[in-house]
């Protein structure tokens, strides 16, 4: 019998800034076509966590995995460019001298005409293929953040990590863009770890919530279940705090 690995696992990761551990023994799993939130407040680690999974960070205790597959511990490191993970920042600066298509197409591999057909089903996807030989200066800042969510998707990378990726956007854009963002990541089948410090945004769209505090995590489960049965005082505090 044959068990499908987590597409992502991290294990026991400690990164410590100054001999004082801002992420302190994380543990996760993400299954492929399903999006965990790492969901806590401001200064909890979750940023540190995603940049060690990234590459850009090198954590001092515990390993990651990609498909059962380790790709970094404290000796051993797959390099950023060969991890197969797409990346999404709260400030998604496209490259303002290139078309919206360009963007897409940056991380492309492939015969020119392969490349063309990837953008065109991504831009699709998001709705905005029109733009496709537009700059990036004439779209408003959802139509860019959804450019940037293609650019990210283009490679088909095996995660995506999504840090705060809608704390940009007007208030009123920002419940359809993540319902849209949504669409697309599990047309794609992604697996995705998306950061925030919005208990409305994980609730709305993570299959399965890691709430951390203080670098740890305190709790993990379904986001109803975690909703409705906070583990404690301060998880209540936090679910109800309307930011
Ligand atoms: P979050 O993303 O949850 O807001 P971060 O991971 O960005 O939290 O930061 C967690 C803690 O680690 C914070 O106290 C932050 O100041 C500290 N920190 C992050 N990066 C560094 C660094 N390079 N040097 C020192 N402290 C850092
Ligand atoms: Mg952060």
């Amino acid at each position: 019998m044959s068990v499908t690995p987590p597409r992502l696992e991290i294990r026991n990761l400690v990164r410590r800034f100054d001999g004082r551990p801002v992420v302190d023994d994380v543990s996760l799993k993400v299954m492929p076509g399903q999006v965990t939130c790492l969901l806590g407040p401001s200064g909890c680690g979750k940023s540190t966590t995603l940049r060690m999974i990234a590459g850009v960070e090198m954590q001092d205790e515990g390993e990651i995995y990609v498909d059962g597959k380790l790709i970094c511990d404290t000796v051993f490191r797959v390099p950023p460019e060969r991890r197969h993970i797409g990346l999404m920042f709260q400030d998604f600066a496209l490259f303002p001298h290139l078309t919206v298509g360009d963007n897409v197409a940056f991380g492309l591999s492939g015969s020119k005409d392969q490349k063309r057909a990837r953008v065109k089903e991504l831009l699709d996807k998001v709705g905005l293929k029109r733009f496709i030989d537009s700059y990036p200066y004439l779209l408003s800042g959802g139509e860019q953040q959804r450019v940037a969510l293609a650019r990210a998707l283009a490679p088909r990378p095996k995660i995506m990590l999504m840090d705060e990726p809608f704390s940009g956007l007007d208030n009123r854009l920002r419940d359809d863009i993540r319902d849209q963002t949504l669409e697309v990541l599990k047309q794609e089948d992604a697996a995705v770890l998306l950061v925030t410090h919005e208990p409305e945004e994980a609730m709305r769209m993570a299959d399965e919530i890691a709430l951390m505090r203080d670098g740890r995590i305190v709790q993990q489960g379904a986001p109803y279940n975690i909703y409705y049965a906070p583990r404690d005082k301060q998880a209540v505090a936090f679910f109800s705090d309307t930011n």
